[in-house]
């Protein structure tokens, strides 16, 4: 039932473990534990202090988002260059057709990045 929501300041902004300058622990004989989080904003600077029901800090929820490109594939990325107004418009109606999502992604690989050495699998996905 609980959805674990990141600790955010007033601006909005996520706060990360690296914004913490002090926790403390609020026991409870009954009911959930608490941790004391006091933080200092990355964006706004303003300092803040929040509960957190301390099963949802266990679940790390103070961690970066973690980044799931690995150097090759930023590289790779980085060369491409930002996606173009052509592009996104390409996006849209080829989104329209309601094509598969194989076939959308080998339609992108080949008009984008001829270049990339993709190894194609020829499974039937279309299960
Ligand atoms: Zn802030």
């Amino acid at each position: 039932m609980s959805v674990k929501q990141p600790v955010r300041c007033n601006c909005g902004q996520r706060i990360v473990t690296k914004d913490v300058t002090q926790t403390g622990y609020y026991l409870r004989m009954m009911g959930p534990s608490f941790v004391y989080v006091k933080y200092r904003c990355s964006r706004c600077k303003k300092l803040g202090e929040q509960f957190v029901k301390q099963e949802d800090w266990e679940a790390g929820i103070l961690n970066d988002i973690p980044i799931e490109v690995n150097d090759g594939e930023r590289h790779k990325l980085t060369k491409m260059g930002p996606i173009s107004i052509h592009e996104q418009i390409g996006f849209h109606f080829r989104l329209e057709k309601n094509e598969g999502l194989r076939d959308l992604i080998v339609g992108v690989a080949d008009q984008k990045a001829a270049k990339w050495s993709r190894s194609d699998e020829t499974e039937d996905t279309t299960a």
